[in-house]
């Protein structure tokens, strides 16, 4: 049985790339290619609050990035507008940009099962990403857990990373990955949500507000520079020297 110390939870990894930090790792640059990078939303608008600071701060930092960006949900429609204007300008420094808006109804993923997952196996074929955002595990929205977990059932030799998003179901966890974020990216994320999601702006949750504060608690938990950072969980990491 192990005493107190043996219970302590690991201490969180950050990454980051021009501040010096007590544990920080970095992803070397491929010998030959680009950063390919897959971000896995069930609507229009996860993948920017989940992980849109981070996209932005990745393509500030690195010019050769190639990005798939698929959304499982409103396309067809005026949430696929949004969906695709919103990722035009996450994504405007990236290399390559490959944007899907799928249309899968909103809310009944668990019952869609087979073609979403048609969709992961197609998406398999297409690309092999250095990285994967997608919906964290214990999220309580029905849609956003059925992404996660085909997620980890298609991609089994690749860095996975789950984002959060704040919401009514209250689910936020305790994530144990951190990326900080410059003041002035943080801002570019929240102006950008508000200019790209018209549609969300009458949700009283779906304000500058709730979006900075998630950002302030996580850069206070990863002790970040400007005090604000995304967070995420890494269920399975390995390490070269
Ligand atoms: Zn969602």
């Amino acid at each position: 049985m192990g005493g107190l110390a043996d219970q302590r939870p690991a201490a969180p990894v950050v990454i980051r790339s021009r501040h010096p930090a007590p544990c920080s790792l970095t992803f070397a640059a491929r010998p030959a290619g680009p950063l390919r990078i897959l971000c896995l939303g069930a609507h229009a608008d996860d993948i920017e609050i989940g992980c849109g600071g981070t996209i932005l701060a990745l393509l500030a930092a690195r010019r050769n990035v190639d990005c798939h960006w698929i959304v499982f949900s409103g396309g067809g429609g005026p949430r696929e507008r949004e969906a695709r204007r919103s990722a035009g300008l996450f994504l405007a420094r990236a290399r390559r940009r490959q944007i899907v808006v799928h249309s899968f109804r909103d809310g009944f993923f668990p019952y869609l099962g087979g073609g979403i997952k048609e969709a992961f196996e197609d998406l398999a074929r297409e690309v092999s990403p250095d990285i994967v955002f997608t919906h964290t595990r214990e999220d309580r929205h029905q849609d956003h857990r059925v992404v996660s977990d085909l997620t980890w059932n298609t991609f089994r030799s690749h860095l996975i990373l789950e984002y959060e998003v704040p919401k009514y179901d209250g689910d936020l966890g305790v994530p144990n990955f951190f990326v900080p974020l410059r003041a002035a990216v943080a801002r570019a994320k929240i102006r950008h949500l508000h200019a790209a999601f018209g549609s969300q702006r009458s949700k009283r949750w779906f304000t500058p507000d709730t979006f900075h504060a998630l950002l302030r608690l996580r850069g206070i938990e990863s002790a970040a520079p400007d005090g604000l950072a995304e967070a995420f969980y890494a269920r399975k990491a390995t390490i070269a020297f």
